[in-house]
C-alpha cells in the first residue's frame, strides 16, 4: 500500500536524518549521566548538552543560562504560567491570554482559575488577530502574565509579538509566547523582542518528541513545577535526556541555517496548493486570511461539503481537520468556531501544513486528488 502524502508537518515532523546521526551515539557508547560530576561519561554527556543548549539559545539570541529542558512544550507552557503564578502571586493573580491559544496554555490557565487566579481570554478578529491595544485594555495592576502564542497551530496567524511583549511590560506584567509553531519558521530574537519566556518542542522542527525547552530570560523567576535533584538550576528536576537534547540543538543548528530558503521554498509550494483549490473549487477560502501567517501551512473551507465524508475520502493524503491535539473527540475546532464559522464550515476545513521534505510532485498530487474527491462529493448536490 502506497503511504498517503503528508501534510501535516503541523502535528508533528519527521526526525531530520542529520538529527538522528546526531543522536545515535548517545544512546550507547556516550551513555553517561549529565549531572554525573566524578568521571569521564558523565562530563562527556554533560558538554553535549552544553552544545546543544548553545543551539538553542543562538536560535533564538538567548543566553545558554536561559535555557531550561523539558518533555516538550506541553510542559514547557505548564511551567511557564504555573511557575510565574506560583512565584509572583504576591504580587498579583491576573493571566491574560489569548482564546485560540494551543490547549496546552488553556488547560493549564483553567488550572490557574481553580487555583483562585484570574484570566481573560482575548478574542481574536475574524482571521485570528489580535491588537496591543486589546493587550492594554485587559491589563490591570494585578496582571503578572501576558501569554500569547507566536504563531497559531491551525491557521499559522502570527501575532504581532514584539508590540504585545511592550504593552505587557508597560503594565508591569511578564510576557510569555508558546513559540512552538513558530521556533524555526520566523527569525526570532528574544532580546530585541522582549519575550521574557519561549516554549518550544524538537519534533515541530524536525526533532524527536518528547524533549523541548522554557526559555526564561535572566532576571525572570519561575517556581519549579518538578521537584527533585535540582537539574536545570533548580527549574526542572529529573535526568537530563541527552539524546534527545542533542537532537533538539542539531534541529535549532539546522533551523538557523536552512530557515529562509526553506521558507521562501515552501511558500512558494503553499502559494500553488493554495492558488490552485481556491481557483479549481468553488466555495472555498482560507481560514485566517492575512499576510501574518506562517509561509508553510493554509486552511482552507471547503462549504457544502460533509467534513467527516471530506476527510475519509481524501485517502492518498494526509491532512487534518481541526486541532490534532483535539482529534479525539469529534467537536469543531474552537480555533475556526471563535473565527466565526458555523459548525458545518469548521468540520468541513482542512489544514495543509508543509513541511522540509515536502515536493512540487506532492502537492500537485495533492491538489489533483482534493480537486477530484471534492467535485465527486458535489455531484448531484445544487452546488
Ligand atoms: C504541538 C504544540 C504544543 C505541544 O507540544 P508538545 O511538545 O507535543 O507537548 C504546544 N503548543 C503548540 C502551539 C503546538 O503546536
Amino acid at each position: 500500500m502506497r503511504l498517503p502524502v503528508y501534510l501535516d508537518y503541523n502535528a508533528t515532523t519527521p526526525v531530520d536524518p542529520r538529527v538522528l546521526e546526531a543522536m545515535l551515539p548517545w544512546f550507547t557508547e556516550h551513555f553517561g549521566n549529565a549531572a554525573s560530576r566524578t568521571h569521564l561519561y558523565g562530563w562527556t554527556a554533560e558538554e553535549a548538552v552544553a552544545t546543544a543548549r548553545k543551539q538553542v539559545a543562538k536560535l533564538l539570541r538567548a543566553n545558554l543560562k536561559e535555557v531550561v529542558f523539558t518533555s516538550g512544550a506541553t510542559e514547557a507552557n505548564n511551567l511557564a504560567i504555573k511557575g510565574v503564578f506560583e512565584k509572583y502571586s504576591y504580587k498579583g493573580t491576573h493571566i491574560i491570554t489569548l482564546a485560540t491559544e494551543h490547549k496546552a496554555v488553556l488547560d493549564t490557565c483553567h488550572h490557574i482559575e481553580q487555583l483562585g487566579g484570574e484570566v481573560t481570554y482575548l478574542m481574536p478578529d475574524a482571521n485570528g488577530l489580535i491588537t496591543p491595544k486589546q493587550v492594554t485594555d485587559a491589563l490591570r495592576p494585578d496582571t503578572i502574565l501576558v501569554s500569547v502564542m507566536y504563531a497559531n497551530n491551525e491557521i499559522g496567524v502570527i501575532q504581532p509579538i514584539r508590540e504585545i511583549a511592550a504593552v505587557a511590560h508597560a503594565g508591569g506584567a511578564l510576557f510569555h509566547t508558546d513559540a512552538t509553531q513558530a521556533v524555526g519558521k520566523l527569525p526570532i530574537d528574544m532580546v530585541e523582542e522582549g519575550i521574557d519566556l519561549l516554549s518550544l518542542s524538537a519534533h515541530k522542527l524536525y526533532g524527536p518528541k518528547g524533549i523541548g525547552a522554557l526559555v526564561v530570560r535572566q532576571g525572570v523567576e519561575i517556581t519549579a513545577q518538578m521537584d527533585g535533584g535540582g537539574h536545570e538550576r533548580g527549574r526542572r528536576s529529573g535526568t537530563l535526556n541527552v539524546p534527545g537534547i542533542v537532537g533538539l540543538g542539531k534541529a535549532c543548528e539546522l533551523a538557523q541555517k536552512e530557515m529562509s530558503a526553506e521558507t521562501q521554498r515552501l511558500g512558494l509550494l503553499r502559494d500553488r496548493l493554495e492558488k490552485g483549490i481556491l481557483a479549481n473549487i468553488s466555495h472555498t477560502f482560507v481560514n485566517g486570511n492575512t499576510p501574518q501567517r506562517l509561509a508553510h501551512l493554509t486552511n482552507i473551507c471547503f462549504e457544502y461539503v460533509d467534513g467527516e465524508n471530506l476527510l475519509l475520502s481524501l485517502k492518498d493524503i494526509a491532512v487534518s481537520t481541526g486541532s490534532a491535539c483535539t482529534s479525539a473527540s469529534v467537536l469543531p475546532s474552537y480555533v475556526l468556531k471563535i473565527l466565526g464559522l458555523t459548525d458545518n464550515q469548521a468540520y468541513a476545513s482542512l489544514r495543509f501544513s508543509l513541511g522540509r521534505f515536502s515536493t512540487e510532485e506532492e502537492i500537485d498530487f495533492a491538489l489533483q486528488h482534493v480537486v477530484e474527491v471534492v467535485e465527486r462529493m458535489r455531484v448531484g448536490s445544487a452546488v
